[in-house]
């Protein structure tokens, strides 16, 4: 096998095979290698949105998009500027491959499954000869002058230029350490929060749909719906939180105290409420009539962590019950204890240093002919399809710029 080529790629993942398939698409003169470790490439796409694979999000204002970007916003508003979600979606149905939009914007293949997208990769690679070269797990890179030389599990390859789309691979940022790059210390972004607090013990399952949520001590806050579950609490207002904090709570060591305002009103106006519904529901039992359109069963926990029974009603409260729930329902102190996976999809942040990114290029500042392209750089986002457009972005543009020498 010749082993010098002119561009190789490192990892066969989302962003390795798009950026493999677009340059040999624009240089078919050119040899193109992707060096993946596993025997397939393509796994995190296989097992994405839950077999579905969120190819990208519906947002088409570059910056609206960048705001799903904890790290990485202020980098990517140019990048997107040149490819971004509507040319995601251009790109795939070139190529056979319909996306459609669900009610939150997350975009998916019409056929709602990922092997669609996996089909349509290898399909790609193979048409525009793009040697996928499996089981050859990268050991050492030396940058030469002009020449990369990689050492793999099969042996030395050589090539003009070099991607790098290894993911949150350690290995390859402490060898891209030893090329002179600087990493960001890699630190889980996009997990759910442990808490053990006898109000949510015993209601796993229910969503209160429009929450504001502050960690306590931080200017860290986000709002929308929160699901409790049965070791804590998930859903989208407590996923923002961790991956915005995704560096403030390493540090903390996942053990800090949130407030959480349940129903949009702040103390006083949520007390003067309360104190109308005890003239209007005075004979009616308190913990039987949800109110601010809470599910039942949270407001039933709410109210009796107000020491109110189960048996009152609304005229037996006097003011310290009333406030106590005013303070429940605006203002609720639980502590997390610790962090757990979110399943649908998780990222890892850090990464080589956006300062030592060429974003017009996706060329590194530190090494001439060496590129990068998703997750190995530290860029992440929320959930909802936009990791991968960080994938498909990067990998293009990294593609576009890599010219033969
Ligand atoms: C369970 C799960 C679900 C997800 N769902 C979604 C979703 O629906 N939408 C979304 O936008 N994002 C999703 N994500 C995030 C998304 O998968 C990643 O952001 C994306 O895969 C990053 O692409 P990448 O090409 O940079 O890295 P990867 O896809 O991780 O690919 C890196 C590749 O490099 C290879 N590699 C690593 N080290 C070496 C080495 N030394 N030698 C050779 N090869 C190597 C790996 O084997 C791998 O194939 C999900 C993540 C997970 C874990």
């Amino acid at each position: 096998m010749n082993t010098q080529k002119d561009i190789i790629i490192i990892g066969g993942g989302a962003a390795g095979f798009f950026a493999a398939i677009n340059i040999a698409e624009q240089h078919p003169e050119l040899s193109v290698a992707i060096l993946e470790r596993g025997k397939e490439g393509l796994q995190k796409v296989k097992i994405s949105g839950g077999g579905r694979c969120n190819v990208t999000h519906a947002e088409f204002i570059p910056s609206e998009l960048v705001l799903n970007y904890p790290r990485g916003e202020k980098e990517l508003l140019g990048p997107f500027h040149s490819f971004m979600t509507g040319d995601t979606i251009a790109w795939f149905e070139e190529r056979g491959v319909e996306l459609k939009i669900e009610e939150d914007g997350r975009m998916f293949p019409v056929s709602n499954s990922s092997q669609t997208i996996i089909d349509c990769f290898l399909h790609e690679a193979e048409k525009h000869n793009v040697d996928v070269l499996y089981n050859h797990s990268v050991k050492s890179i030396q940058a030469l002058e002009n020449n990369f030389i990689i050492e793999t599990s099969q042996g030395e390859f050589q090539s003009q230029k070099l991607l790098i789309a290894t993911g949150s691979n350690p290995k390859i940022w402490n060898l891209l350490e030893d090329l002179g790059h600087t990493i960001i210390q890699p630190v889980p972004s996009l997990f759910t929060f442990d808490i053990k607090d006898k109000r949510i013990k015993d209601i796993p399952g229910v969503v209160a749909k429009n929450v504001e949520i502050k960690v306590v001590g931080t200017d860290l806050e986000s709002n929308g719906p929160v699901l409790i579950t049965h070791v804590g609490m998930s859903a989208p207002a407590i996923l923002k939180l961790s991956a915005f904090g995704a560096v403030e709570l390493a540090k903390l060591n996942y053990n800090f105290k949130i407030e959480i305002n349940f129903i949009q009103l702040d103390f006083e106006s949520c007390l003067e409420q309360l104190k109308d519904f005890k003239q209007e529901f005075a004979k009616k039992t308190v913990v039987k009539l949800a109110q601010f359109d809470l599910p039942k069963r949270l407001w039933k926990q709410l109210v009796l962590a107000s020491d109110i029974s189960e048996t009152m009603r609304w005229a037996d409260l006097n003011k310290q019950q009333l406030e106590a729930l005013a303070n429940q329902l605006t203002n609720a102190i639980f502590q997390v204890t610790g962090k757990s996976t979110f399943k649908d999809e998780f990222v890892t942040a850090g990464g080589v240093d956006l300062k030592e990114v060429n974003f017009k290029t996706f060329e590194s500042k530190r090494i001439p002919n060496l590129y990068f392209a998703g997750e190995v750089i530290d860029v992440d986002a929320v959930t909802g399809g936009f990791n991968f457009q960080n994938a498909w972005t990067s990998a293009y543009i990294a593609s576009a710029s890599i010219m033969p020498l």
